[in-house]
């Protein structure tokens, strides 16, 4: 049983090391809203709400979490006798349409509680309520792969620069975020740094057109540069055209804007938009979607990776549990806290192997990460407190 006593939201502005840039901007300082939830029986736990400043991502931003979970979605769930932690899904769904971003935060906060009280780790507890990992009996793994998501550079030279130090550092894939203009010089010399073998892939962001002839030029010159996928080319909400761009290239098309849930990638599948599911389980409204989403991809044959979204620490730790499942076959964007933070707010941050692996934290019940408290008090800009 599973009934929250307390929750507590802020806002951090939390400073990153280096701005990162992709096809709709530059971001300095990655403005988070961060969640604290208590149980009854006193167990506590962190979740972080993945939402950006703006909305060009998603439809989600800082400001609209904010307000939908404190006006609608905390006082649904808070005080509410829950059996298990699919029930916040269940109820979120009911009551709240959209908001997908602001839903997550907490629902997964409720999936760690979950675990926390039953003393397993996150990863287990998830490993355990997919159908898919259960039927097999696969345990979550150990170490999960990460690959480096850069930003746009200012010319190819640097792309092939910092291209060659990820590799240095043991990055099991490369993704370089592209856009119209910006994308086959770049891809090429990316390529020639790194060699023929070494995985690299892009990602659009949504902005090349089928309507415009030199975007389709492009896309098929980059289906001859040995990607190993192609993420999200085409809009946000353009399934149909996807599935005629996946049947024009042999490169996999990976979606990630364009899954919102658990009904699109099924859309997905059956139209063929692509052959790769980034899974980022704050854009799909929580675990209950995100293991959905796994189990079904799993049953397709398409493989599914976690993606990023800037998170802190504490964001990181509900990603890197999720990406040990069996289906997440492909390396995430995992990387370590020391890429993104000058100083991340859990007093372990996340480090890397030579190998480009990321241990998953098994040994830990719930989340696994201890949160700098006073750190993260330092850097609150505002917060509300909700009791049940
Ligand atoms: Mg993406």
């Amino acid at each position: 049983m599973i009934r929250l006593a307390r929750v507590t939201l802020r806002e951090i502005r939390l400073p990153l090391r280096e701005p990162f840039e992709t096809s709709a901007g530059v971001v300095e300082q990655r403005r988070i809203l961060l969640l604290q939830l208590a149980d009854t029986d006193g167990s506590e736990t962190w979740s972080e709400c993945v939402a950006e400043a703006l909305p060009t991502y998603s439809p989600d931003t800082v400001e609209t979490c904010w307000l939908a979970l404190s006006r609608w979605i905390v006082p649904l769930l808070i005080g509410r006798s829950m059996s298990a932690p699919r029930d916040a899904h269940a109820i979120l769904e009911a009551n709240v349409r959209g908001h997908r971003m602001a839903r997550a935060a907490v629902e997964m906060g409720v999936w760690a509680l979950a675990a926390t009280k039953s003393g397993l780790s996150l990863a287990s507890l998830l490993a355990v309520e997919s159908e898919t990992a259960s039927a097999s009996g696969a345990e979550p793994r150990p170490f999960v792969e990460t690959g480096i998501a850069l930003g746009m550079q200012p010319d190819p030279d640097m792309l092939a620069e910092r291209s060659l130090a990820a590799r240095a550092e043991g990055y099991r894939r490369i993704k370089m975020k592209i856009a119209p203009g910006k994308d086959l010089q770049y891809v090429r010399a990316a390529r020639k740094a790194v060699g023929k073998s070494f995985t690299l892939t892009v990602d659009a962001n949504g902005s090349y057109s089928l309507d415009d002839r030199k975007h389709v030029k492009a896309l098929e010159a980059m289906d001859k540069l040995g990607l190993s996928m192609i993420e999200q080319p085409l809009a946000h909400d353009d399934l149909v055209h996807h599935a005629d761009l996946q049947r024009l290239l042999e490169t996999p098309i990976c979606l990630d804007e364009s899954i919102s849930g658990d009904a699109s990638t099924e859309e997905m599948l059956a139209l063929g938009s692509a052959r790769i599911v980034n899974l980022k389980p704050g854009r799909v409204g929580g675990f209950q979607q995100a293991l959905a989403i796994h189990d079904r991809c799993a049953n397709a044959g398409v493989p599914v990776w976690c993606g990023g979204m800037l998170e802190s620490g504490i964001g990181r730790a509900y990603n890197v549990a999720l990406a040990s499942l069996p289906n997440f076959t492909e390396p995430g964007d995992l990387s370590p806290s020391a890429r993104y933070w000058q100083r991340d707010i859990i007093t372990q941050p996340w480090t890397m192997d030579k190998n480009g692996r990321v241990k998953v934290p098994l040994d830990r019940t719930g989340i696994g990460v201890d949160v700098d408290a006073a750190l993260i008090d330092d850097l609150t800009l505002r917060s509300v407190e909700f009791r049940a």
